[in-house]
C-alpha cells in the first residue's frame, strides 16, 4: 500500500513538472493548419540580449561569437583557449572547404561560453541565422531557448550553440554527407575548446553524426549516449516539435534526463 502511495505521488510529480515545461512553452506552437519548413522562422522581434536588433546592424556588423562569463579570470589557459575559439570562429567566416560557401550570406559558428554546462548542437543554420550570423535566432531558436531556460540554462551564462553545419544548406535541405564531413574538424574542434560538461544534439542529422547511426531520433531519444567521453542527450529538434506538439512531453523526459547529469557546483 505504501508503496502504491509512493508510485502516485511520483506520478503526481512527474505530471507537475511536465504541465509547468508545458505551460512555458505553450506559446510556440504552430497556427492550426500551418507546415512550417524546418528552421524557419516567422518571428523578427526578440528579447535576447545577445542578438543585435537593428536589422541594418545585422547586415553589416560582424557576428557577436563566443564569451567568457562576467567575472571569470579570460587570462591563462582559459583565455588561449578563448582566442583559439576566436580565430577557430575566423577561419569558420571565410572557409570555402565544401559548396555551401556558396549560397550563405554569413556562416555562422556558434554562439555562447567557455566551459558550458550543456553544448547544444543541431544540423545547420536556416534563413535567420544565415542573415545574422548567429545559431538558432529564429522562431525555432526562440523555442530552444525557452527549452534551456525551463532547466536553468541559457547561451549567454552556461550553454554554447552550433551546428553540425556552419553554413546554411539551401532551401533548409539536410546537409550532404560531403559537407557534414568537410565541416566536422571544426565542430571537433569547437568540442575541445569549448569544454562542455555534456551535449545536447537536437534532431536527426546531428544526433546521428555523433552517435554514428542512422537510426531515427524517435529511436535513439531516451538514452545516453557518449562523445569522446562526454554524456550526450539526444532529443528532437525545435522545429520539429513547433510542427508536433505532442512531442514536447518526451523533450522534457530529455531534458530533465540531461538536467540531472549536470554539475552545477561547477559551472556559474
Ligand atoms: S559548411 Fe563548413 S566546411 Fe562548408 S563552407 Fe561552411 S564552414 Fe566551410
Amino acid at each position: 500500500m505504501n508503496e502504491q502511495r509512493r508510485a502516485y505521488w511520483r506520478l503526481l510529480d512527474l505530471a507537475e513538472d511536465y504541465l509547468r515545461f508545458a505551460e512555458r512553452t505553450a506559446h510556440d506552437e504552430p497556427p492550426t493548419g500551418t507546415d512550417l519548413p524546418s528552421h524557419s522562422s516567422t518571428t523578427t522581434s526578440s528579447d535576447f540580449d545577445y542578438v543585435v536588433d537593428d536589422d541594418a546592424e545585422r547586415e553589416t556588423q560582424p557576428a557577436v561569437g563566443h564569451a567568457i562569463p562576467a567575472g571569470a579570470d579570460d587570462g591563462g589557459e582559459r583565455g588561449a583557449r578563448s582566442r583559439r575559439l576566436s580565430m577557430l570562429e575566423e577561419r569558420v567566416r571565410v572557409c570555402t572547404r565544401c559548396a555551401l560557401h556558396e549560397g550563405r550570406f554569413n556562416a555562422v559558428p556558434g554562439v555562447g561560453v567557455l566551459d558550458p554546462l550543456v553544448m547544444v548542437i543541431g544540423e545547420g543554420p536556416g534563413a535567420d541565422e544565415d542573415r545574422r550570423g548567429l545559431p538558432f535566432v529564429g522562431r525555432a531558436g526562440q523555442f530552444l531557448d525557452k527549452w534551456l531556460e525551463a532547466i536553468g540554462l541559457s547561451r549567454s551564462s552556461n550553454a554554447y550553440i552550433t551546428n553540425i553545419v556552419k553554413c546554411r544548406p539551401p532551401e533548409n535541405r539536410d546537409p550532404r554527407p560531403a559537407e557534414s564531413d568537410a565541416c566536422m574538424p571544426y565542430l571537433r574542434e569547437q568540442i575541445e575548446l569549448v569544454r562542455p560538461q555534456a551535449i545536447l544534439t537536437v534532431g536527426r542529422i546531428a544526433s546521428g553524426i555523433l552517435i554514428g547511426t542512422g537510426a531515427g531520433i524517435g529511436s535513439l531519444r531516451g538514452r545516453t549516449y557518449y562523445y569522446n567521453g562526454i554524456p550526450l542527450v539526444p532529443t528532437y529538434h525545435p522545429s520539429g516539435v513547433l510542427r508536433n506538439p505532442e512531442l514536447k512531453r518526451p523533450v522534457w523526459e530529455d531534458l530533465k534526463r540531461l538536467n540531472a547529469m549536470l554539475d552545477r557546483g561547477s559551472v556559474g
